[in-house]
């Protein structure tokens, strides 16, 4: 469950240029996609695509064979998880801030998802600072950190296809090659990454599609791409 398919997708944002000038793949359920490109190719535009935050202005997105516009907008959200760039913190524990839009999660499954998004070493080390609050005087987290509490928040609801947008993130590229690795471990072969990132330098990506101008240039397994220079 989660293979995602795109069918030859346009899409323009004004009339004056095309953002997306037929793009076609798919990603076996799963699987991890890395869209690498310079800035401005259309990466972000392709996960805004996926979630409906626009629809094509022409051809197809399908989700397990079903076109994306036919399901409700309450069961795609069910069916993408999206990490968001800029995680909205609360001044309160971790637990509370995993658990926040996941009120049906038990404590065992927040726990079992902060651990795997190894938020914090000394949280992992002493449990009881679950329940020290987030913030100025309490628990100081970094920007990394930050965003492997985002996915811990996505990754409780067990989306099968999640959307990570590094493409325009302020994350130095250690951290960044270091939530994306988190992100693959925690998921496993469950759910379908989407990974939007400037660089190509993307490992654990099963597939690499090269993004220029609107336009899959290249796309194939970091071995094939070197391989092909
Ligand atoms: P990337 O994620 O690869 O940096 P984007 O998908 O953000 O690229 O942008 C693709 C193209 O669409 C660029 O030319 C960009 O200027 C344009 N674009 C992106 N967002 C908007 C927007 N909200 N309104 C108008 N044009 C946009
Ligand atoms: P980074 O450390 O990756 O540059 P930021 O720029 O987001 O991350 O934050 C700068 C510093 O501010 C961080 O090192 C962190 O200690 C502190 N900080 C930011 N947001 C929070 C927060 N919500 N709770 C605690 N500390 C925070």
């Amino acid at each position: 469950q989660g293979e995602v398919t795109f069918e030859n997708v346009t899409f323009s944002y004004d009339v004056r240029q095309t953002a997306l000038k037929g793009i076609s793949f798919t990603v076996p359920a799963g699987k991890t996609v890395a869209l690498v490109g310079p800035s401005g190719s259309g990466k972000s535009t392709i996960l805004r695509l996926l979630f409906r935050f626009y629809d094509p202005s022409s051809g197809s997105i399908s989700i397990d064979g079903q076109d994306i516009r036919s399901v409700t907008q309450e069961s795609l959200r069910k069916n993408i998880g999206v990490v968001p760039q800029d995680t909205v913190l609360f001044n309160d524990t971790i637990m509370y801030n995993i658990r926040y839009g996941n009120i049906h999660a038990t404590d065992d499954e927040i726990i079992q998802a902060a651990k795997a998004a190894q938020i914090h070493d000394s949280i992992m080390q002493f449990p009881d600072q679950y329940e020290t609050k987030v913030g100025e005087r309490g628990l100081r987290l970094s920007g990394g950190e930050k965003q492997r509490l985002a996915i811990a928040r996505t990754i409780v609801k067990n989306p099968p296809v999640i959307l990570l947008d590094e493409a325009t993130s302020a994350l130095d590229t250690t951290t960044e090659r270091h939530i994306q690795e988190a992100l693959n471990t925690m998921t496993k072969d469950r759910t379908t990454l989407v990974i939007a990132h400037r660089l190509s330098t993307i490992v654990n990506a099963d597939l690499i599609l090269v993004i220029k101008d609107g336009k899959v240039v290249e796309s194939g397994s970091h071995e094939e791409l070197i391989r092909q220079g």
